[in-house]
């Protein structure tokens, strides 16, 4: 017997791309575990990917092509060869290519986070052809965009520090469940002496084992982060000097938190005065005191109307205190923009003749619904679906679903099992999964850059997605050399080896040891530095303003709440929110059976004041409904969710859910304040009692 260790990288959607050894005994897969010599990594892996040899070699992976047989969403098809396939595919795209190519969509996500089987030559092939572009905007970019008016770009506190903070504020996030190696440092940190704080609507299983709670409502955090600002500013917890050397617009801001006591703060958020008070002294105190004080922030705050605003208020404090003196002070959203990626070549955006216009990946239920005009253009006639499940992840689940239900619509989805979206192709092909193509990743938790051999050849007659794309490009009768970039010849170019901070790279050498780091400042914003325009932590911007935005700090509403919308709110009294289960990735793992079965089954979480004033005991099944739709689960009884609050741990398969359906039926098309995110956690709902 052969026996290998090969060196890979963890593709999914999470911070913390994980180094992976895979062994292989004989050209098969047999177990996947974490580096130990890769700091971040350090050898311990989640559960959900120790379990990915579970997931490659699945009994339902699909390994040929398929042609549907039976009607949208029913899931029947018949295999066909791969020339079948793609002599299909360019004989649809061509015409519509020639006549409207923007009828033509990309949609796809964060199924892999690979630069190289993610966006590269799927881009080359969009570009040339001139579909319309994706807005790519359904997780991060409303905090990204906020954080960037604010910091300058995705830059903050590095992961390898925050076992030496002192007080830890966890904001937005369940790190246990999506975060595994910060929490780890969070845990030594708490080790050393550190204060946790989580802020989280949800006592989620983070929220459990920190030091403090704090349970407000949905979508106010932004008016959180006012009422620490002023009581900063008020009981004079401040760095001056820091402020004056290294900040921008101070006297404004200071004006602005003046409007936010903490009473305010308090009746805004559902929280107790002392609650802002003592958070704003514990946090101002300490800095002062010269500790390291840093928040770890992370996406559920942002999936607000609000959402692009309350990232930038978080993103003030440090700057008020000085946090950033300290390697482990400050604050993390993302470290993805510290990567010099080369996505302009990997993506051939020259290959556009002319701009096409956007479609944002949130509004892909009405906009596959949307006739032609003047204003949308034409009307989509072919989708191609790769690294995405938009049946199950995309809000307004209905329309979605009614969208890709149109008989005229061409779809094609490139996926590992017939998930919901397979269901509604009218063509699938069968892609690699990490063990069986090469790949090259940055990460938005860490500071390495990091390289994916395959392990094993691929399964059945799969193909990564670069191949296929590359067919593809073939059988449209492209011709331009980027069609013949190999991957290992993409990935070469995946980073600008000229930055200074990707010095040295290089890929055979990245590819023999896994990982390298990015060459980057213990404490990137010691001494300001700031990519702002004015080169400091903007607290007034001048680019908000010009992009029609309030340019200070500022509270935004949700679409839907008690105070925002009583009249919606009459009739769905429960703030929804949906956060990620613990043992899937998005929709991800979800059809893996141990970790489905660690699920259990879709509950939702319901306070037990909101669940007796309902007639709802534990175990009850239930009814979640507003005007957009409804699905059913399990009731669990539980003071986790706050009064007020239901919670519904996602994303669920809904072909695996008892009516067919999950949580984001209810959820809506609105998009945030900035960045064209989605608005997942700004949701009312009603709960009802039905028959099991
Ligand atoms: S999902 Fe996250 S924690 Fe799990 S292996 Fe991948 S990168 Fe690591």
């Amino acid at each position: 017997m052969t026996t290998t260790q090969v060196r890979a990288a963890c593709p999914l959607d999470c911070p913390d791309t994980c180094a992976l050894l895979v062994t292989v005994e004989d050209g098969v897969a047999t177990a996947v575990k974490g580096d130990p010599d890769h700091p971040t990594t350090a050898g311990v892996l989640c559960t959900k990917v120790s379990r990915y040899t579970e997931r490659t070699y699945h009994e339902d992976r699909l390994l040929h092509p398929l042609r549907r047989v039976g009607k949208k969403g029913e899931g029947k098809f018949e295999r066909i060869s791969w020339e079948e396939a793609l002599e299909t595919i360019a004989a649809r795209l061509k015409p519509i290519a020639e006549r409207a190519p923007e009828a033509i969509l990309p949609y796809s996500y964060c199924g892999t986070m690979g630069l190289i089987q993610g966006e590269s030559m799927s881009s080359r092939f969009f570009n040339k052809i001139g579909a319309s572009l994706l807005d790519r905007t359904i997780c991060a970019m409303a905090g990204f965009t906020g954080y960037k008016y604010t910091i300058g770009g995705s830059i903050g506190t590095d992961m390898e520090q925050f076992q030496n903070a002192k007080l830890l504020i966890i904001w937005g996030g369940n790190p246990i469940a999506s975060n595994l190696h910060f929490w780890t440092r969070a845990q030594e940190a708490k080790r050393n002496g550190a204060k946790l704080i989580a802020i989280d609507p949800y006592r989620s299983l983070t929220a459990e084992k920190c030091h403090q709670h704090i349970a407000l409502l949905p979508g106010t955090d932004g008016a959180l982060a006012l009422g620490l600002m002023h009581v900063l500013i008020k009981e004079d917890l401040l760095d001056h000097d820091y402020i004056a050397q290294y900040t921008l617009g101070f006297e404004e801001l200071k004006q602005r938190a003046a409007e936010w006591t903490p009473e305010r703060v308090a009746a805004t958020c559902g929280i107790t005065v002392d609650e802002v008070v003592d958070l704003a002294r514990l946090y101002g105190g300490m800095a002062k005191a010269g500790e390291p004080v840093a928040i770890r922030t992370n996406y559920g705050v942002q999936r607000v109307r609000g959402g692009g605003m309350s990232v930038r208020n978080m993103a003030c404090l440090p700057a008020l205190v000085g946090a950033w003196r300290h390697a482990a002070g400050g604050i993390q959203l993302s470290s993805g923009g510290s990567f010099p990626t080369n996505k302009p070549w990997l993506q051939r955006t020259d290959l556009l003749k002319k701009q096409p216009r956007t479609i944002n990946m949130t509004t892909i239920g009405d906009d596959l619904l949307r006739p032609a005009s003047a204003a949308f253009g034409p009307a989509l006639e072919a989708v191609i679906v790769y690294n995405s499940n938009p049946l199950a992840i995309a809000p307004d689940s209905d329309k979605v679903m009614q969208g890709f239900m149109r008989e005229d619509l061409f779809t094609v989805v490139l996926e590992h099992f017939q998930t919901d979206t397979v269901d509604y192709a009218d063509i699938v092909l069968p892609a690699t999964t990490q063990l069986e193509h090469i790949d090259a990743h940055t990460s938005y938790g860490h500071l390495y850059m990091m390289a994916n051999n395959a392990a094993v050849a691929p399964m059945g007659e799969a193909k990564a997605n670069t191949e296929i794309f590359r067919l593809l490009a073939a059988k449209m009768g492209f011709d331009d050399d980027c069609f013949k970039d190999s991957d290992d010849q993409l990935a070469a170019q995946a980073f600008n080896a000229q930055d200074v901070r990707a010095i040295g790279f290089d890929w055979e050498a990245l590819k023999q040891k896994g990982w390298q780091k990015l060459n980057m400042p213990d404490a990137p914003f010691a001494q300001g530095g700031f990519p702002t325009p004015s080169g400091k932590c903007e607290f007034y911007s001048a680019q908000m303003q010009a992009d029609g935005l309030d340019p200070l700090p500022a509270y935004i509403p949700p679409y839907e709440s008690v105070a925002s919308n009583p009249e919606l709110a009459a009739r769905y009294p429960l703030a929804m929110i949906s956060p990620p289960a613990r043992n899937f990735l998005n929709s991800t793992f979800v059809n893996v059976k141990s970790l489905r079965s660690a699920e259990g089954e879709p509950h939702l979480d319901i306070h037990p004041d909101d669940s007796a004033a309902r007639g709802i005991a534990h175990g009850d099944m239930v009814r979640i409904f507003n005007d957009r739709g409804s699905f059913v689960c399990k009731a669990r009884v539980t003071d986790k969710a706050r009064a007020g609050l239901v919670v519904g741990l996602s994303v669920w398969w809904k072909k695996l859910a008892k009516d067919g359906k999950n949580a984001n039926e209810v959820t809506s098309q609105q998009l945030t304040d900035m960045g064209r995110a989605p608005t997942f956690y700004d949701t009312l709902v009603q709960v009802e009692r039905v028959a099991a």
